[in-house]
């Protein structure tokens, strides 16, 4: 899954060597449509689909081509990716190579059929020298295009398997710019919106604590009114930079808007989110910001910070958002610089 949006194009590189590896280790047949459904098994956002796939792993006589295709057909083939255009061109890449393969197919049925009728007039009366030379140039002739033919089909199959690989790597690479924040560098409200989908859904199927924190830099415009507009943005680059530096595995941080960021933590308890959020308030209240190529001093920048956890399926993706805004905005009401989770807000009565 490409959870962490920077990365996508390096991770997308270190999937395909990957699955190349594996095809080789599991002498499964590289060719485009097992890699495209090794990939929709990798991404694994179709459980129907994955759950199938791991049934025929743990099957003794596990994957092959006809059971690759079969799957394809069940789980893939129709599968709604009208909002993806990475996984739609990809598929209409893979048609076409399906119709060019039929093609050779059909070619090398022809020739088996001109052998056939070889064999036949064999198993007839003896042959004459003369209806023998025949025969044999009939064969031979037969026997060298058959042979071109081959070779034609996988030079063919390997440029098109080029080009599927290209293409792929092409629209990952953009859909991950796409997805990101080009001052910060790190996801951007789409980016947020698309995991925290993915991830509400993930801890409903496997209960785990999911955490959101929502954080606010303090007083900004006041910082933008004093230090001007492009000031301002390296400050922004700086905090993202705060919160990337102690990135885990486990978080995707996003731009949610203006000066206000967003950070997802799966499978993490509410004390490490609270945690991580303390970290970064403190990195950014320490950090003694200079304007660029001068000494002159900017101050002193601090943020604010909202941490809720999703509550399972009886919680909306919208509701989990506001309890985190609802810590958020009491920490800036008790003073800002702080960090508040949402078993601070006091509970209102019924
Ligand atoms: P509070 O502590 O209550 O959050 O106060 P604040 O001043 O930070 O909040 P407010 O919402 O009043 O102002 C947010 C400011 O953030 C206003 C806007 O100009 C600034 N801002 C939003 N996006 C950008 C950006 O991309 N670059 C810069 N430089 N400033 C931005
Ligand atoms: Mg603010
Ligand atoms: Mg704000």
């Amino acid at each position: 899954m490409l959870r962490d949006f920077k990365d996508a194009p390096e991770k997308a590189k270190r999937i395909f060597m990957m699955l190349q590896e594996l095809f080789e280790e599991q002498n499964i047949n590289p060719h485009p449509l097992n890699y495209y459904i090794w990939y929709s098994y990798y991404k694994g956002d179709n459980p129907k689909f994955r759950q199938e796939m791991d049934r025929v792993l743990n099957d003794p006589f596990g994957y092959n081509d006809r059971i690759g295709k079969r799957l394809y057909e069940e789980y893939l083939e129709d599968q709604d990716n009208s909002d993806n255009q990475f996984d739609s061109a990809f598929k209409r890449l893979i048609g076409l190579m399906i119709q060019k393969m039929n093609l050779w197919s059909d070619r090398l049925e022809e020739h088996t059929k001109e052998l056939d009728a070889c064999a036949t007039s064999l198993s007839g009366d003896p042959l004459n020298a003369e209806e023998l030379k025949k025969l044999t140039n009939s064969v031979l002739s037969t026997a060298n295009s058959m042979q071109q033919s081959t070779a034609e089909f996988q030079k063919e199959l390997l440029e098109s398997t080029k080009e599927v690989q290209d293409l792929r790597q092409q629209l990952i690479e953009a859909r991950a710019e796409i997805m990101q924040d080009e001052l910060t560098q790190v996801g951007n409200r789409k980016a947020f919106n698309n995991a925290i989908e993915e991830l509400t859904t993930e801890a409903m199927q496997a209960p785990q604590t999911l955490c959101l924190i929502m954080t606010d830099i303090d007083h900004f415009k006041r910082f933008n009114d004093t230090f001007g507009h492009l000031v301002g943005d390296s400050v922004l680059r700086y905090f993202a930079n705060v919160m990337k530096k102690g990135k885990q595995e486990n978080e995707t941080i996003c731009r949610y808007g203006g000066e206000e960021f967003a950070i997802l933590l799966a499978n993490s308890s509410l004390e490490a989110a609270k945690a991580r959020a303390e970290a970064v308030r403190s990195g950014i209240e320490s950090a003694q910001l200079k304007r660029a190529n001068s000494e002159q001093t900017l101050g002193k920048i601090t943020a604010s910070f909202g941490i809720s956890v999703y509550q399972g399926p009886k919680e909306s993706v919208e509701s989990f958002i506001k309890r985190a805004d609802d810590a958020l905005y009491l920490a800036k009401d008790q003073g800002r610089n702080q960090v508040k989770t949402e078993l601070d807000i006091p509970v209102k009565p019924a």
